[in-house]
């Protein structure tokens, strides 16, 4: 029974019980016991309760339960989305979640999160039934950095061939890899070549004057931006080595073979252990911003890992526009994250919140087009937050909010590519500001002691939680998660919304809506998607008038309608046909 059922039995209860008391007074006026019965009734009539009413009156008389309750936008994705079953993955266009291990899940009771806590969840995220509809159905996981590492973070590294022990230990991965897999989810792993930890052996050797490992760093005499005096240093004798992030994060020469070397023992360390791929951390920073020089790096790298493990995804963070982000897959790693697409500032958040259908539709196939102009095997990689953005329940406010927020999943998730979530985002969690705040535990329950809740980072600000915990929104019908989870169950059905090339179809949409049509190997299906708040009509009869609707995502509570090639489609809806 939800919420707005509930209501509904209580005042029909209580026009049932009003009348009823009429009677009853009636009845006790034409009696000798006045008074303390009618008081007595009165009581009840304040705070009825179902049993009580029951008990005083013809049961027949009170509905007890809500049958004409509103269906929640669940049972409404129901009608449509019940029978689908994702289809097969054997590629790397997938629908991946990142986890940021430190916040996730905690085995232990130190509410750090931990590898054996993600292990407990992994039911969650996929758990290997395409019968169940409980878990998210994710594909593959992107582990944030698990190495030994002296940040809560972990993007300094200390050891590159090691698990922090905060999170386990080598025999906890290997556990995980083994169950991930038996769920058919891979494992990317965060790579950070840029720099190393100031902890790292090698640089503590390199500040000790071995001249090998001064090599491995960028060390110089002068005193230059991005630089910092190396410890134990000084005077006549001061040396200085680049580090673009930290002074505690000492910028890598990844021009040196013997570094490169280091790296190749390093990942095949990690393939051996069973790891999918590679997510390439400040990959610009590499040689900061010689473009050039960067590529050919990433094409040593792309060409060693493939010759290892051919089908190993390599994804890299060029935090740039897309210009320049697509020109790095020339290196040969399968993709860079599409920018463009993400944050307040990109398409999708653009789109939503100025109820702008064509600043995404337009943009859509310069996703697959500007990265394979430099790579035929490029795969988009379509995001729309992760661990160093705000997060996205922020970026709407005001009326439908909520279902603003759901859109902008909508929109992320029927990209073509690997596509990302960034863990937490499927409730709606809040953070903004300070990166602690973007990296907050995953709120499995509104009870902070909850076993499991991973606590331990505090946030720089009170966070504001829109909306509910897991615990919470599993229950309701209209939540944020119900409707991710829907979005989610539609691109792994479908091979064509996961590969498919995009085609805006401007003549049969609007300002607020749009169609796309997407084709792979000869399927064809098409998006419609509506921004705005209010219902639109279309005629689809010279596109697609034998189509039949595949899937729907709607963010309100209204159904759509589809006959004869005409669509009518509630506000803030996906609606996918073929
Ligand atoms: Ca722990």
């Amino acid at each position: 029974m939800n919420r707005k059922g509930n209501r509904k039995t209580l005042v029909t209860a209580g026009i049932v019980l009003a009348i009823a008391l009429l009677a009853v007074s009636l009845f006790v006026l034409g009696t000798d016991h006045q008074g303390e019965n009618v008081g007595e009734t009165s009581e009840n009539a304040e705070t009825p309760k179902d049993s009580e009413i029951t008990a005083n009156f013809e049961p027949t008389e009170v509905p007890t339960s809500p049958n004409t309750s509103t269906p929640t936008a669940l049972d409404i994705m129901n009608r449509y989305n019940a029978n689908l079953r994702p289809s097969a993955t054997d590629d790397s266009y997938r629908t991946t979640y990142e986890v940021f291990v430190y916040s996730f899940c905690d085995s232990d009771g130190d509410r750090i999160g931990d590898l054996q806590g993600l292990i407990s969840k992994l039911d969650y995220i996929n758990d290997g039934n395409d019968d169940t509809s409980d878990d998210l159905g994710m594909t593959a996981i992107w582990l944030m950095p698990i190495m030994p590492s002296t940040t809560y973070h972990k993007y300094d590294v200390v050891d590159y061939c090691a698990i922090d022990p905060q999170y386990g230990t080598l025999d906890d991965f290997k556990e995980l890899v083994e169950e991930a897999h038996k769920r058919g989810v891979a494992i990317y792993i965060d790579f950070v070549m840029n720099h190393t930890s100031a902890k790292h052996e090698w640089f503590e050797k390199a500040c000790q004057g071995d001249e090998k490992y001064r090599n491995y760093y960028h060390f110089q005499k002068e005193k230059a931006t991005g630089y910092a005096k190396a410890p134990g240093t000084g005077g006549d004798d001061a040396w200085y080595y680049e580090c673009r992030f930290w002074d505690q994060m000492p910028d890598l020469n990844l021009n040196n073979p013997d570094v490169r070397q280091e790296f190749e023992r390093i990942t095949d360390f990690w393939l051996e252990l069973g790891v999918d791929g590679f997510r390439l951390d400040a990959v610009k920073e590499y040689e900061s911003d010689q473009k050039e020089v960067n590529v050919e790096i990433l094409k040593w790298f792309a060409d060693y890992v493939k010759s290892k493990k051919e089908d190993a995804y390599i994804v890299g963070e060029c935090w740039t526009g897309a210009d320049t982000y697509d020109a790095y897959v020339e290196s040969g790693i399968d993709s860079t994250f599409a920018f463009a697409f993400s944050q307040a500032e990109g398409y999708i958040a653009k789109a939503v919140n100025q109820g702008n259908a064509p600043m995404y539709a337009k943009h859509l196939q310069e996703s697959i087009d500007g990265p394979r102009s430099y790579n035929e095997n490029a795969i988009p990689a379509p995001f729309y937050t992760n661990h160093d953005n705000a997060r996205s329940a922020g970026y709407y406010t005001g009326e439908n909010d909520l279902a603003k927020t759901k859109m902008g999943w909508a929109l992320s998730l029927t990209m073509t590519g690997n596509s990302f979530l960034y863990y937490g985002e499927e409730l709606g969690m809040g953070g903004s500001g300070d990166d602690e705040n973007k990296r907050q535990a995953f709120r499995w329950s509104a009870d902070e002691n909850t076993e499991g809740m991973a606590t331990a980072l505090k946030a720089k600000k009170t966070i504001k939680n829109k909306y509910g915990s897991l615990e919470e929104q599993e229950k309701d019908g209209d939540s944020l998660y119900h409707f991710v989870k829907q979005v989610l169950k539609i691109r792994n059905a479908s091979e064509v919304i996961r590969h498919g090339d995009y085609t805006y179809l401007e003549d049969v949409s609007g300002k607020e809506y749009c169609v796309i049509q997407k084709d792979f190997q000869g399927k064809r299906q098409y998006l419609v998607y509506n921004l705005a708040v209010g219902s639109q009509t279309l005629d689809l009869t010279e596109v697609c008038k034998d189509a039949k609707v595949f899937g729907i995502a709607t963010a309100l509570q209204e159904d759509i309608a589809w006959e004869n090639g005409e669509l009518v489609l509630p506000g803030y809806t996906l609606v996918v046909l073929e």
